[in-house]
Order: structure tokens, then C-alpha cells, then sequence
């Protein structure tokens, strides 16, 4: 048997997507012809669709055709009209609660305990957290100084990572919405990878002032540096790097240690997808979670705008009723967010999303809702807080990748398991990013900053179930620093853009 040429995904799909391009004239499947040359990864009609008629992939109506399409044809973006996005209001919930998953092969990983309780830390890291961005200067040139100087006497030490962001002065303090990025900085100053060290950076004159950012316990001389107070650059430098060898040489004795996994939270997120993203990457990361959760451990998927038109689906796997008005209630706040800025969720997709196939957000929201795997939703979480549950968890936050994964740090990820289609360098300092690519070309073109391909499913060679244990072991290894990702090694890290919905002044 050859390799395919279209992957078609349920009986009632009109539409297949190509796996590689596919020549005008190539007969597809029996009796289908190509009319055009169908890029890869985009979709060919599989029978003739009337003007206003339904597409469908995934068994769900992607759009309605906006001229008549032939059998055969290129169905690219311009070809759909968006349908209304499901009603939050009349959704059914823990009606499809799957019981069977998946056993994970190993139990154990091994990581560092968290002195603040709740899950362990997958790295042994300095973490310097600051009030606003006009400390970030001096603080850039204090941990450079810090690495040359002081990391290499610390060998267990993995990094020094400091928390520059926008936040923080000239924003509107007491608007509702700054609990969201207030609550990110001060659940990320406490991230399990910083072994319950404090260390605190602030100016003097801001708005977020230190007392917002700190528990009133931890606001002591020991942790707290406010440069206003200091004597010139000289003294600034000297205090920085005083309190960071005091805090490294604690940090220095965290041993790794054998822990079940229900020590262990990974975030999932996906980022420049394309039409294979849904039916390789993220199923076999879907199929990894089922087994973490199996194994106890918890995992969380984000990103409204990429679940919003697949709701229904994640709202009949909620626990009970409590948790899927959650769900509703996020949506209904997104909705809300994004027709204040005068757009609605077709904002998402971009250009690439288009290139690789992904004709619109509904089409792009069923390929992304695959990384959640099949287990129960046990818990929705708003924007950077905390589980209070274990097992698979919707912890809703913009789909960006880059502000995604500072709200999922913030709820405290060890690691983050991050598919693409397209391709990016993305990488957080703060923990481990796990790429994961939809197709073989990916894997040859980015040899080196991919992880873990899971191309070989669109080609036959690979089940989602044989890259779902792959990607497993990977998770496990990462978790437990035997093995380390593309990302780190080049030392790959994004800015921390902090999730502000709330104005600036
Ligand atoms: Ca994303």
C-alpha cells in the first residue's frame, strides 16, 4: 500500500485534505479528479456543494460555500462563510464523561518537591520577579553578571531567570481586570521551578508596589530590593548580586527526587497550526494526556479563541454543571472582550494558519480541541490562577503563544508540550517547551528545533497512539531534566508578555 494522498477524517466529511500537493488532474480517490493543483495540507471537495451549502471536516460544518464548488476543487479561505459561533447558554454538560484511558507505561518521574505545596518543579531555577518594566535595565545587566559570576559556582542550579514585563506603572491599578495580570506576577513569582525562593525587584515609585506583588510574610530585606533606595548604579549592581548567591546557595541543595505523577502539571498549547496540526500533533498530544491524567498527573489546555466553536464538545466532557458554567462564563467573557475591540473570534487565524490549510477558526478550533485528549474536564480556570483539582483542566487564556504561556506558568506548568505547523522557535526560561510538528517537512526543515515529529501519522507510517507514548516518554524525561528540549539547549526564550485586559494610562 502506498503512502495516501488526502486524509479524511469522519464519513460525513465532504471535504479531505491533501497530504502532500496534489497535481490538477491526479485522480484523488476513486472518482475524484483535482481540478486544481490543492496545495498540501489544504482541502479538495470530495462531491459538488451547492452555493450556501454546508463543508464539512471533523463532522462539523466549518462554513457555508460562498459561490458553488465542483467536486474536485481547491477549497482555500476565501471559499467559506463563518457560521454563528455554538450558544454557551444552552450547552449539555457530563453527557460524554470517558472512564477508559490509556495506561501510562511509567509511573514515577523524578523532580524537585515544592516548599509551597501543590506540584513539583521540573527545573531548579533562580527567579527574580519585579514590580514594573523600569527596573528591567539594571536588572539585565545584574543577572548577566550573575551568570558569568555566580551560576558556575552553583552546579544545580539550571538558571537565573529574571520576570521583566510591561506591567506594572501607567496602568489603570484599580480597573476589575488588572486582578488578571496582578494575579500572573504573583503567581509566577512563586512557580514551582523557583523552590519557594523569593526574590523581588521593584523601583520605588510605582503603582504595582511590592506589597501587591508579595504576601506580606515574604516582604523582608532578605528578599526585597527597591532600587530607589539604593546609592547609584554601583550599589544597585552590588545588593542584586549579594541576595542573588544567598538565595543560589540554598537553591544549590534541591535534589531531585522519585515522585508519583500526580506531582506533575503540563500545560499543552499549539501555535503557527495548519491543517495536520488536528489530526497528528495534537491528537498524539491529546493521547499523551489521557495518559498523564490516567497516571494521576494534571494537564491543562487554553486558548479560547481555538476551543470557542468546539465548546459544546468540551462542556458535554465537564465533571458536572459547576464546572461547565465556568466554561460558559469564560466564553461569555471573551466574546465580550473581543467585541470591545470590535472583532469576534475570526480574528485568530493568520496568514500562515491560511497557507497551511486552516480555511477559518471553526476549522482551526476542531484540530486544536484534539490536544485535550478524551478524559474529564475536572476544573476551568480564569486566566493565570491556580488548580485546585488534578486531572484535565481548562485553564482558559488568550490562544497568543506568547501570552498563553506566561497565564499557563503562572497556574504553574513544569512543562509546556507545544505543537506546530508551520514552524516556531517559541520557548518560555522559565520551564521546559516540548515542540511537537504535524508533518514530515517540518521535522526536515527544522531538524533541530523540533522534538518530536509527528508527521508519520499523515503518511501512514505512524499510529497517534505510537506518537502519543513517544511524546509520553519525552514529557517524562524532559519532567525529570534526563533529557532536555531543542528550545533550551539554544536557550530559545520569549519575553514574558503578562495578560492585561484592563486599560493603560
Ligand atoms: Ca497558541
Amino acid at each position: 500500500m502506498g503512502k495516501p494522498l488526502y486524509i479524511k477524517i469522519k464519513e460525513q466529511d465532504n471535504v479531505a485534505i491533501a497530504v502532500d500537493e496534489i497535481k490538477a488532474g491526479s485522480e484523488v480517490m476513486e472518482g475524484v479528479w483535482a481540478r486544481q493543483n490543492i496545495p498540501q495540507a489544504h482541502k479538495i471537495a470530495l462531491i459538488d456543494i451547492p452555493k450556501g451549502g454546508e463543508i464539512i471536516r471533523y463532522g462539523v460544518i466549518l462554513g457555508y460555500a460562498v459561490t458553488p464548488i465542483s467536486k474536485g476543487d481547491w477549497i482555500n479561505e476565501h471559499m467559506l462563510e463563518l457560521p454563528e459561533p455554538p450558544d454557551v447558554d444552552s450547552m449539555e454538560f457530563g453527557t460524554n464523561l470517558v472512564t477508559e484511558l490509556p495506561e501510562p507505561p511509567v509511573a514515577v518521574w523524578e523532580g524537585y518537591t515544592n516548599p509551597n505545596g501543590g506540584p513539583a518543579g521540573t527545573r531548579n531555577l533562580l527567579g527574580i520577579s519585579t514590580t514594573v518594566q523600569c527596573v528591567t535595565s539594571v536588572l539585565n545587566v545584574a543577572v548577566e553578571k550573575m551568570r558569568r559570576e555566580l551560576l558556575p559556582k552553583y552546579p544545580n542550579v539550571d538558571d537565573i531567570v529574571p520576570i521583566n514585563h510591561a506591567y506594572g506603572c501607567g496602568v489603570a491599578i484599580d480597573a476589575p481586570e488588572a486582578k488578571v495580570p496582578i494575579r500572573a506576577l504573583r503567581n509566577l513569582s512563586k512557580h514551582p521551578n523557583f523552590g519557594g525562593q523569593m526574590m523581588v525587584v521593584g523601583l520605588g515609585c510605582e503603582k504595582f508596589s511590592v506589597n501587591m506583588l508579595c504576601d506580606e510574610a515574604d516582604i523582608t530585606e532578605e528578599n526585597v530590593i527597591i532600587l530607589q533606595d539604593k546609592k547609584g548604579f554601583d550599589d544597585m549592581i552590588g545588593s542584586l548580586m549579594d541576595m542573588a548567591e544567598k538565595k543560589l546557595k540554598i537553591l544549590n541543595e534541591r535534589k531531585r527526587e522519585p515522585l508519583p505523577l500526580s506531582d506533575l502539571l503540563v500545560g499543552m498549547q499549539c501555535g503557527g497550526s495548519d491543517a495536520f496540526s488536528g489530526v497528528t500533533a495534537n491528537p498524539a498530544a491529546g493521547y499523551a494526556s489521557d495518559m498523564l491524567v490516567k497516571g494521576g498527573a494534571t494537564v491543562l489546555f487554553s486558548e479560547v479563541t481555538e476551543v470557542r466553536d468546539g465548546v459544546y464538545l468540551l462542556a458535554q466532557r465537564c465533571v458536572n454543571e459547576e464546572v461547565g458554567k465556568k466554561l460558559a462564563e469564560e466564553m461569555k467573557w471573551y466574546d465580550n472582550y473581543l467585541k470591545e475591540g470590535d472583532v469576534d473570534r475570526s480574528a485568530n487565524t493568520t496568514p500562515g494558519n491560511k497557507k497551511g490549510g486552516l480555511a477559518n477558526i471553526v476549522e482551526k478550533a476542531m484540530g486544536s480541541i484534539t490536544k485535550s485528549g478524551t478524559s474529564p474536564i475536572v476544573e476551568v480556570l480564569s486566566p493565570a490562577e491556580k488548580p485546585t483539582k488534578k486531572g484535565l483542566i481548562y485553564a482558559a487564556t488568550p490562544a497568543s503563544d506568547i501570552v498563553c504561556g506566561p497565564c499557563q506558568l503562572a497556574s504553574g506548568i513544569g512543562l509546556q508540550v507545544f505543537m506546530t505547523g508551520r514552524g516556531t522557535p517559541y520557548g518560555l526560561a522559565m520551564a521546559p517547551v516540548i515542540k511537537v510538528c504535524s508533518r514530515n517537512n517540518m521535522k526536515d526543515h527544522w531538524m533541530d528545533l523540533i522534538d518530536v515529529n509527528a508527521g508519520p501519522i499523515a503518511t501512514g507510517e505512524a499510529t497517534i497512539e505510537e506518537i502519543g507514548i513517544l511524546l509520553f516518554h519525552e514529557i517524562i524525561d524532559v519532567a525529570s531534566g534526563r533529557k532536555h528540549t531543542c528550545a533550551e539547549k539554544y536557550r530559545l526564550h520569549n519575553d514574558m508578555c503578562i495578560f492585561n485586559p484592563a486599560p493603560i494610562t
